[in-house]
């Protein structure tokens, strides 16, 4: 699909008081077409009629433009009267985004790409590793949190690191460990201890959070209420969690 888009610059034919419109405030009506070998043809108009402030000359900026074959700009008729038009409308191609996994597959931001999980969330499977540390990232950015996502190198364990001030300006530091698995694939408690370890390190953090695209065995939530210091030492995010986050998510 393609829009129009750029400005019309024009110089008056009567006074030469030379200005521009921006294209988007054109009329825009398909004013023909028919079946063609390649398919169909789109005549569209172009215009903007108005008065030359300077000389209240009557000038009215059309174009007509052919598509064809449909999404192809095949030429562009100047039809301006009252002024010249010292240049044509530009065109720009954009994306056709349908459905979450359009959007999906054409996200141009991470917030885009964690709107299409937030309609889709089987999606989520689609992701890779990398991609999963962005989304889990931009849905504590998007809860307040000051993020920051770990270099692909492992240094211990920790993907993201949030930082959460709360109302009294203290600081909490969250170590946010991603695990995109399969469905059937739990995160057992060997991953839960060694972000327990890094967490409880110098420069460690506050709170060290797993989260998954799948679920946590019973070891890895029994290390959690039974071995941590206090069970909100860490904690842990599974799908469930995750979808729940998801449904929240806003962008911001
Ligand atoms: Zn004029």
């Amino acid at each position: 699909m393609w829009q129009f888009v750029g400005e019309i610059e024009y110089e008056c034919s009567k006074c030469s008081f030379k200005d521009s419109i921006p294209v988007e405030d054109f009329n825009c009506e398909c004013i023909g077409g028919g079946e063609r070998s390649m398919g169909n043809e789109n005549i569209f108009e172009l215009s903007y009629p108005f008065e030359c402030c300077e000389c209240s000359n009557d000038i009215e900026l059309t174009f007509e433009v052919s598509e064809y074959p449909v999404n192809f700009i095949n030429f562009i008729i100047d039809k301006c009267s009252g002024a010249k038009a010292l240049n044509e409308p530009d065109v720009e191609y954009v994306r056709e985004i349908y459905s979450a996994r359009d959007l999906f597959e054409l996200y141009e931001s991470i917030p885009e790409l964690v709107t299409a999980l937030k309609f889709e969330p089987e999606l989520l499977a689609e992701l890779d590793p990398r991609q999963f540390e962005e989304v889990t990232a931009e849905i504590f950015r998007s809860k307040g949190f000051e993020v920051e996502l770990t270099k692909r190198t492992r240094d211990g364990g920790k993907d993201v690191i949030a930082l959460h001030k709360d109302k009294l300006g203290i600081k909490t530091k969250y170590l946010i460990e991603c695990k995109h698995y399969a469905e059937g694939n739990k995160v057992g408690v060997d991953v839960i201890r060694s972000l327990y370890g890094v967490k409880n390190s110098r420069n460690g953090g506050n709170v060290g959070i797993v989260v998954t695209t799948s679920t946590f065995t019973s070891g890895a939530r029994d290390f959690v209420e039974n071995e941590a210091t206090t069970n909100l030492d860490l904690s842990l995010a599974d799908r469930d969690q995750l979808i729940e986050w998801l449904e929240e998510y806003k962008e911001s």
